[in-house]
């Protein structure tokens, strides 16, 4: 994409935010916190602002599986979110694990306070509808949504998300398509899922909620994943120092977190290195990326992704009482004959798949990267050369300040990525811990471009 045509300085900016969950809501109030004169219309498809697909309201039992002290929105205000529970009447450590309603309640808690704080009235617009496409004009952008209306921005953050998971391969369109499967577990309600065997597919947290959601004395569940790693607990850790040694390919940055996980105990010495996994990944060339990922993505994302101590004793109980059973191996074949599931599933290590009968499949594999992922917005930008995916398919690829990159690799002007589609360019992109930094960096991003602008 070319560069904009010279005009005349944005006094005023208008920013769209596209995506009202975690990531575009605090990018929205970091823009208009740090630019008194910004506005912002923050566009959201699903029905309620600021919960994202993790902090659905109601009867929603999941807890969080980061510790309260850790979930503060702001990067400058760690007790933050404590802080609110306690002003709520519902005092909570900062070691406890509260439900992710909650959470959602309290993100809810900002935005009401952003809409009514008089230094900002009128500058935050909630636009409660679809964006299907971008368009650029002149040196703006042109924000088309689903219901017909468009508006114009002087910049744009893409705060999407990630795309549901990717169709099973080996899956029948049959099977894809019985009324037993489910393709999307946040996308669909599970009350009508049949008793009986139930194949997850797919052991990281996504599964645990489900294993939880599902449990039930006439149901069995079968989780698989090609290694059957499972999410560790959180427990007891200090804090400790980053660990010495090199860290420049995958394999010394394991060596080195290995000899410090001796000393200082592996939870520590996993926490003492996030700070410093940006920077780590950031300084990894392209190869020694896919080593990573393709060797040791599963084995951190367990260790680094825990669930909370209850989950996990629930989750154990589930297992001892033959409910739940979790194992390696891979799905070769899912078809589907009108009344159940017939699979072939390959156990690790073993030469034959073996045939299984289910009443009932869930895709826990988590969110595909993949571009466009069923997104009619990132589809159109793709298709106009505004954004194109990351080379390890991990999202979007985007510079060292955030600006989505085109088809030819130059940075799209006014066009910004925040949340979990810029994994590819930081790799920890999907937890508040990390997404709370990065959403002020991004504000600051697109307020130094409308500057130079
Ligand atoms: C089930 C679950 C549990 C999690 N638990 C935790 C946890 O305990 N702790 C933690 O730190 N992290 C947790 N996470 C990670 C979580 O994803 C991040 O914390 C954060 O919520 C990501 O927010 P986001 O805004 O980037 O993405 P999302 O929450 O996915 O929000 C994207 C929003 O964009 C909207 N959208 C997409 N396309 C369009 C469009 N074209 N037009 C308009 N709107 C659009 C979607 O409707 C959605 O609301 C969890 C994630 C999941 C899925």
């Amino acid at each position: 994409m070319s560069d904009p045509p010279a005009r005349a300085p944005v006094v005023a900016p208008v920013v769209a935010v596209i995506g009202g969950g975690f990531s575009g809501l605090l990018t929205a109030i970091h823009l208009l916190r740090r630019e008194p004169r910004a506005a912002v219309r923050l566009v959201e498809r699903a029905q309620r602002f600021g919960r994202g697909r993790a902090y659905e309201a109601g009867a929603n039992p999941h807890l969080l599986n980061v510790r309260a002290g850790n979930m503060s929105a702001f990067p400058d205000r760690p007790r933050h979110f404590v802080e609110w529970l306690a002003a709520q009447g519902e005092p909570a450590g900062a070691d406890s694990f509260v439900t992710r309603s909650r959470y959602g309640d309290y993100l809810q808690g900002l935005l009401r306070e952003e809409i009514g704080d008089p230094d900002r009235a009128g500058r935050l617009l909630l636009e409660a509808d679809e964006a299907v496409a971008l368009r650029r004009v002149g040196s703006q952008w042109r924000v088309e949504l689903a219901l017909g209306r468009a508006f114009e921005a002087d910049a744009c953050v893409l705060a999407v998300g990630l795309a549901p998971p990717a169709d099973l391969p080996g899956a029948e369109a049959a099977a894809l398509a019985a009324p037993a499967y489910v393709p999307d577990p946040w996308a669909s309600g599970l009350d009508d899922l049949p008793r009986g065997q139930v194949l997850l597919l797919g052991s990281g947290l996504t599964m645990v909620d489900l294993a939880l959601a599902l449990a039930a004395p006439d149901r069995r569940l079968l989780a698989i994943s090609p290694r059957g790693l499972i999410s560790r607990s959180h427990g007891p850790t200090r804090p400790s120092a980053a660990p010495e040694g090199p860290l420049d390919t995958a394999r010394a940055a394991l060596a080195t977190l290995r000899r410090h996980a001796e000393a200082v105990g592996w939870r520590e010495a996993v926490d003492s290195v996030r700070p410093a996994t940006v920077a780590i990944w950031r300084a990894w060339p392209l190869a020694e990326r896919r080593r990573f990922l393709r060797h040791l993505r599963a084995w951190w994302d367990v260790h680094r992704h825990r669930m909370a101590p209850a989950v996990a004793a629930r989750l154990a109980d589930l297992a001892a009482d033959g409910q739940l059973t979790i194992g390696a191996g891979r799905l070769e074949r899912l078809g589907w004959d009108g009344h159940g599931f017939q699979a072939a599933i390959r156990g690790r290590g073993e030469g034959k798949a073996q045939a299984w009968r289910f009443d009932a499949v869930v895709n826990c594999t988590g969110p595909s990267g993949g571009l466009p992922g069923g997104s009619a917005l990132l589809a159109d930008l793709v298709g106009q050369g505004a954004v194109r995916a990351d080379p390890l398919g991990l999202g979007a690829e985007v510079d060292a300040a955030f600006r989505a990159l085109g088809a030819d690799g130059r940075p799209t002007p006014g066009l910004f990525a925040v949340g979990p589609l810029t994994r590819g360019a930081v790799w920890e992109s999907s937890a508040v811990p990390d997404l709370r930094s990065q959403t002020a960096e991004v504000a600051a991003a697109v307020l130094a471009c409308l500057e130079r602008a």
